[in-house]
């Protein structure tokens, strides 16, 4: 037998077992489709020849990407279905946060300017994925481990100081468990607009223009939604047809109802499309489904944050007034403990006021009956009254 033979049915040996055998914890099918190890990029180092090699030699973007491409392929961790891929995105909060606080609690003056510096660099951030319409777990990433490490140092340097009770523990426990219950709710969908190919002969009710619907209509939660597809058009009148032009989504093949919309971010069509959330930290669009629940999250977080930072002050500044400790409190530098707790306690006001801003902007726009998107929209085509410097948006609907 030849060499190549025995390459040969090496080959065919393998691939009968790539279809019989179920991924172990450690093994992932790879973006070419073929079966890998984590631990094959040990031995396997062409990526680290190619990485060396660009050193030398400019390369083109397009290879950078496929490079950065097959980098985070390789960024597995161990999973019960087989390896399962990490976003390279998840990784810079892991490590910049607690970095940057153990940095902030140092000084009082480092602490100004690192909690300043972060704040500028994640709304900068902010707005480039958002202009970029990127995708990134940067934000899911940061909300999520801020939550947690702030658990922990609660935990592990505010509860040993004394003077948290047991009542209290549980109720910043609890109100922890709650956010993230209710932030995998939020994820779990937001209403997607699906074609169903049973109502293509259906009566299609929505295909009337929206002008002469009233606002119980257009609260999109009651009505049934029917969708049809774009091939039936042909013998309806040029109203209907100029209707479901404008409803027609090119991406997704679907004619939109009204108040859906189509998130550039997830690259799906959303019924009552609110908005792409990732400054919540869900990373998801927010439409009809779980719109309630997101907000939820959002009272649910910001009750927790503000009981929190209201015990950690009155731990590290016992003989201050809460609302006063934030802005003075002499001797909490001393000692590297507390200052660390007052640090955070000025992180998670940074956060809670972010968040309280989108929580209050979001009641404005309930009541209004509108969403996001609509305001937008309707502030592009100059179709409302905007009151306040446009913080109140009112469509008239
Ligand atoms: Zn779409
Ligand atoms: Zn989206």
């Amino acid at each position: 037998m030849s060499v190549s033979d025995k390459g040969d049915m090496q080959n065919v040996s393998r691939q009968t077992l790539d279809q019989d055998d179920p991924l172990c914890c450690c093994e992932y099918i790879d973006r070419r489709g073929g079966r890998n190890h984590l631990a094959a990029c040990c031995c396997d180092s062409l990526w680290i020849h190619r990485l060396l090699w660009m050193k030398k030699k400019p390369q083109n973007p397009d290879s950078l990407s496929r490079v950065m491409a097959t980098f985070n392929d390789r960024l597995r961790v161990p999973w019960i279905s087989g390896a399962r891929q990490v976003d390279i995105s998840v990784i810079p909060p892991l490590i910049l946060l607690p970095v940057f606080l153990h940095i902030a609690a140092l000084h009082y003056l480092l602490g100004i300017l690192v909690l300043t510096a972060v704040s500028v660099l994640v709304l900068w951030y902010y707005y480039y994925t958002h202009r970029k319409k990127g995708r990134t777990l940067f934000f899911l990433s940061l909300a999520l481990f801020s939550l947690f490490y702030m658990f922990y140092l609660f935990i592990t340097e505010v509860v040993p100081r004394g003077g948290v009770n047991h009542l209290q523990l549980a109720a910043v426990t609890v109100g922890v468990a709650l956010t993230v219950i209710f932030l995998i709710i939020t994820k779990r969908g937001p209403g997607y607009v699906r074609p169903r190919p049973t109502d293509t002969h259906s009566t299609v009710t929505y295909h009337k223009p929206p002008s002469d619907v009233d606002a119980a209509y257009l609260n999109g939660a009651q009505h049934q939604v029917v969708i049809a597809n774009h091939e039936q058009t042909g013998e309806s009148g040029t109203a209907q047809q100029s209707v479901q032009r404008r409803n027609w989504c090119a991406v997704c093949k679907v004619v939109r109802p009204p108040r859906a919309g189509h998130c550039r971010i997830g690259g799906v069509c959303i019924l009552r499309l609110d908005h792409h959330c990732l400054v919540g930290g869900i990373n998801s669009c927010v439409g009809q489904d779980n719109h309630r629940n997101f907000l939820l999250t959002l009272v649910f977080f910001l009750l927790t944050s503000l009981y929190g930072i209201s015990l950690v002050l009155r731990s590290a500044c016992s003989d201050q007034n809460v609302m006063t400790a934030l802005f003075y409190c002499p001797d909490v530098y001393n000692q590297f403990s507390s200052a660390l707790c007052f640090t955070c306690a000025w992180y998670s006001c940074v956060v809670t006021g972010g968040l309280l801003h989108l929580l209050l902007l979001q009641l404005i726009n309930v009541s209004f009956n509108v969403t996001e998107r609509e305001a937008r929209l309707a502030l592009r085509e100059k179709t409302i009254r905007s009151l306040l410097w446009g913080l109140i948006i009112d469509t008239g609907v």
